[in-house]
């Protein structure tokens, strides 16, 4: 599935990445064999439901976990196992941005000393205060606000504090986990249009992470869909909207409403019934024949990979493999 991990050029690349955890019941495999390639400026977004490893494979890209096996590499460097000297550059150039914008921030700092925290780390410089400002005029924020607490500031508030922190150090990549989903409707909208203009001054590159097809499809290039701690279908964004190639994805996109009354009637929804699989058990054949509404004798037997059907158009289901 190479074609899927273009990796000239590429800000970063994610190879064949395993994240295992082992627990008392067996090991859960919460990443099982991820690989994507991100070039510049470009947003890739990263769609599965709760618990299908998404969040993990952007932790450990940052290091906040330590990956099995697998190999992440920023600008052709690859970045594991360096030691925290060597490291502690590289990690700059990737910021991570989490979906509670409250849980994130420290509540006995400053809005001010949150976002000059990275120039304080990574340069040992206490002198800020204009960068402050400026980060924070970039964000939407009024920056006579700085000496407030994180408790003074809405969500959507918060979540720009968050977005200026993680800007300070002029990262690369930016990893944004759920950003928006703890925010209100009108709020996320806003968010949004702020991460698209970011993205456009900055040239920054994204990983966009959501349960919602909807919202990832606003911001991203290309989308890829996980379940069970694998990518099931990658492609670029108009194409998995159009024609989506795997039955899950298929499922998440018939739960999307649509805007138009009459379409959103007799728009035809996919129920995914069966049970998920114990993340301990051992999965044989295709880890969706559950409940997959499509699977036949073949699923229980044998585990699809990814595979490109279509140029640009990769999907792990037996139903597109070619003859
Ligand atoms: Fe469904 Fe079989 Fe395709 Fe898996 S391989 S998604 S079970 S049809």
């Amino acid at each position: 599935m190479s074609g899927a991990n273009v990796q000239a050029g590429a800000v970063l690349a994610v190879t064949h990445l395993k994240v295992h955890f082992p627990t008392k019941r067996g090991t859960v495999k919460a990443v099982d064999g991820v690989d994507f390639a991100l070039q510049p400026g470009e947003t890739l977004g990263l769609v599965g439901e709760s618990g299908c490893g998404k969040s993990t494979v952007a932790r450990s890209i940052v290091g906040l976990v330590r990956p099995t096996s697998g190999r992440i590499e920023l600008n052709g460097q690859e970045i594991q196992g360096l030691s925290a000297d060597v490291m502690r550059p590289l990690r700059a150039q990737m910021q991570m941005v989490f979906q509670d914008p409250y849980a994130s921030l420290n509540p006995r700092m400053t809005v001010a000393s949150i976002i000059a925290e990275p120039f304080l780390i990574h340069h040992g410089r206490r002198d800020t205060d204009p960068e402050v400002c400026e980060l924070m005029r970039q964000v939407g924020l009024d920056a006579s606000m700085r000496r407030r607490y994180p408790h003074e500031f809405s969500g959507g508030q918060r979540q720009r504090v968050g977005l200026a922190r993680a800007l300070a150090l002029n990262p690369a990549v930016m990893l944004l986990d759920e950003p928006v989903s703890a925010l209100d409707v009108s709020v996320q909208a806003q968010v949004m249009n702020l991460l698209d203009e970011l993205k456009r001054e900055r040239g920054l590159t994204y990983l966009f992470i959501a349960h919602n097809l909807a919202v990832v499809r606003h911001m991203s290039d290309r989308v890829a869909v996980m379940y069970l701690g694998r990518i099931v279908e990658l492609a670029d964004r108009d194409t998995i909207y159009r024609a989506p190639a795997h039955p899950y994805t298929r499922a998440l996109l018939s739960a999307v409403p649509v805007p138009d009354p009459v379409i959103e009637r007799r728009r035809e929804r996919i129920r995914l019934v069966g049970e998920l699989p114990s993340p301990t058990a051992e999965i044989r054949g295709c880890p969706f024949r559950t409940r997959c509404p499509e699977a036949f004798e073949r699923c229980a037997q044998e585990a699809p990979a990814l595979q490109e059907h279509q140029p640009g158009q990769f999907s792990a289901c037996h139903l597109n493999e070619q003859a």
